[in-house]
């Protein structure tokens, strides 16, 4: 079980501060930085010149690891970024994983494995495509399990990062260590009315509401 931990980076607050400990084990032996990107685009508005202004802010985390678990951890950062592209490719490697399980599941089912070697016969680049897939979404869970810091988002509401923790010693250790930040009032997030899906659901209906409207008027 990871435990979730939401942290404000308000301007004014100190610096984050973490633990003297491996994120992934809580050792302290021969620690170093692992570094995970946050990045995110915070507004994106057309402009006079007919273009448009994106105001984009990018947030690095330096995560303490221990030698065993920098490789891992560091693996973990770059294939599991929250990034257009690795969202893509994840998605990807997930859909042709699902095909790849379904296809080992109903040969195992059928004892034979004739759906297997005939696809491997029939289309070769189907089956190795599958087979990745497979092993590229069990390499995801398995990072998944084994980072010690996980980014999960930043909410679009307020400056606010949501983290997932893999040992929860570390998790108290680093709450610990920022009171202000990971204050429950501070992080809280604003009451329903006031949060940006709301207002664009509210946008939509109104849209589907007008667009109604004027079918009916014929
Ligand atoms: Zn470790």
């Amino acid at each position: 079980m990871t435990t979730p931990v939401r942290i404000a980076i308000f301007e004014d607050l100190p610096p984050m501060r973490w633990p003297n400990a491996c994120a992934t084990c809580c050792g302290k032996e021969s620690l170093s930085g692992a570094t995970v990107r946050v990045g995110r685009i915070k507004s994106a508005r057309p402009n006079l010149l007919g273009g448009w202004t994106i105001k984009s802010d990018v947030l690095y985390l330096t995560v303490p690891v221990c030698a065993r678990h920098r490789t891992v951890n560091q693996l973990a950062h770059v294939l599991l970024e929250k990034s257009p592209l690795m969202l893509l490719i994840r998605g990807l490697s997930y859909l042709l994983g699902l095909g790849g399980a379904l296809l080992l599941l109903t040969s195992l089912i059928r004892l034979d494995g004739v759906g297997l070697m005939q696809t491997y016969q029939n289309s070769p680049p189907f089956f190795w495509m599958f087979m990745g897939g497979l092993a590229a979404s069990l390499l995801f869970f398995w990072l998944k399990r084994q980072v010690g810091v996980r980014v999960v988002r930043l909410d679009p509401d307020l400056d606010v990062l949501d983290l997932r923790f893999r040992d929860a010693r570390f998790a108290k250790a680093f709450k610990k260590a920022n009171p202000e930040a990971t204050d429950s009032v501070m992080t809280a997030g604003p009451p329903w009315y006031r949060r940006k899906l709301t207002h664009q659901l509210l946008v939509l209906a109104v849209f589907f509401a007008f667009m109604a409207y004027l079918f009916n008027r014929h």
